[in-house]
């Protein structure tokens, strides 16, 4: 009925009459763009689909099958998943990461999803990027040495980071009884987790009477050493943390922690709809690369309107279904669908919010390629610019402006 009388408005609209501003604004409302948009303004004829369909795929991305009238312009894929990538299995653990490769719009960052069942192990190694990571499940024992050479031992559990300089070497056990499971995201787009410098792989690719002199003792020590690398293995438990640290401490101890919890830390935002928890180089020191926030999105709720004017944002969502638009200059707007396991990406300074579309919460990790945290709210710009050019650009009476939320709340009421 609501669609129908909408078309109505909009023939009569295109019939050219030279409508008042008021009326040719009800009949665009929703719809503003020539030629109009979205299934509301075309036929069912022409709408239907008689071709071959994959209805368990199609299902998940709604807003593609049936984009939103105000959707418009062509925009690059900004949505992937961890589901449509194969996974490297090995004995202790698999893996699997949406890279550049995989996913061409996340230009500043790669990401990987990691499990290691207790015990297994993620072989030491170390690579050109720097690696954040975020748990999401079960415990993790994580072992690394700085750029100055101090050893940094820890275990980590749900919601706490780590962050790894570029370069610096380490390694990562899931504990028992869980095991662990975590995402990795690499400051460098095109880093893959499955072409990382190993350990095994350079003993074995160096001279046995090398290895002799470097390490001052026979050369026969190395005759045992594995010819193949072993990249995720099954180990042994490790020891309690206490003996772990207490084996590495003549070393020394770096200065600032490696790990962070994130989900621990009072949040920046806070409404009756949600939260918005924050780690950068402020609170997390040693992540000078990257930036993290997760926003958790009760049913009902939106994520206001905003943008990031220093890094793109590359999401992973860890709970719940939600729909975003993205809108850029142009105009461009695209309205996209995610659920747990999905990715996705906002270019930098692209207006964009979320809104909770299921029963659940949503809980959303976003991340920047940067030292700090930045947002621009839409809401709190037009509440501090004069009342009066605001009303102008949006033929809202001063008055009503006045209710728009003031300051950057960050959740709104659905
Ligand atoms: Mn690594
Ligand atoms: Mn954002």
């Amino acid at each position: 009925m609501e669609d129908l009388s909408r078309r109505r408005m909009l023939a009569l609209s295109a019939l050219g009459s030279v409508a008042v501003a008021g009326a040719a604004n009800a009949a665009t409302f929703g719809n503003p763009d020539e030629p109009a948009q979205g299934a509301v303004n075309s036929t069912p004829g022409a709408i239907s689909e008689p071709g071959p369909q994959n209805p368990a795929l199609a299902a998940q991305l709604p807003s593609f099958q049936n984009p939103p009238a105000t959707d418009v312009g062509n925009m690059p894929m900004m949505w992937s998943s961890f589901n449509i990538v194969p996974k490297r299995i090995q004995a202790g653990g698999w893996a699997r990461q949406v890279t550049a490769t995989e996913f061409p719009a996340s230009k500043a960052v790669s990401g990987v999803n990691m499990r290691l069942g207790p015990g297994g192990v993620r072989e030491m190694h170390w690579h050109l990027a720097a690696e954040w990571a975020i748990m999401t499940n079960g415990r993790c024992r994580i072992t690394m040495l700085d750029q100055q050479g101090r050893p940094y031992v820890q275990d980590v559990g749900e919601g706490d980071l780590w962050f790894f300089p570029a370069g610096c070497p380490h390694s990562l056990q899931g504990l028992g009884p869980e095991g662990a499971e975590f995402v990795l995201v690499f400051d460098n787009a095109f880093q893959s987790e499955f072409n990382t410098l190993l350990l095994t792989d350079w003993i074995a690719h160096t001279p046995p009477d090398i290895l002799a002199k470097n390490f001052g003792v026979p050369v026969d020590t190395f005759k045992n050493i594995p010819l193949h690398d072993l990249w995720i293995f099954q180990g042994k438990e490790p020891p309690p943390l206490a003996a772990d640290q207490a084996a590495v401490a003549s070393g020394g101890t770096p200065r600032e922690p490696f790990t962070f919890s994130l989900t621990g830390t009072r949040p920046v935002k806070e409404t009756a709809y949600g939260r918005v928890q924050l780690a950068d180089s402020h609170n997390f020191k040693v992540s000078t690369t990257i930036a993290a926030a997760i926003e958790t999105i009760k049913p009902g709720g939106l994520r206001q309107m905003h943008w990031h004017p220093n890094a793109d944002e590359w999401q992973y969502w860890i709970k719940g279904q939600g729909r975003m638009t993205v809108f850029n200059a142009g105009p461009r707007a695209q309205t996209i669908n995610f659920r747990a396991g999905d990715l996705g990406v906002v270019p930098k300074s692209q207006g964009h919010y979320i809104e909770n579309t299921g029963a659940e919460d949503v809980q959303v990790l976003v991340v920047f390629k940067a030292p700090e945290y930045q947002e621009i709210d839409l809401s709190d710009w037009l509440t501090h610019a004069p009342p009066e050019l605001v009303a102008q650009h949006l033929n809202i009476d001063p008055a009503t402006l006045a209710r728009f939320p003031k300051g950057q709340l960050g959740i709104q009421p659905g």
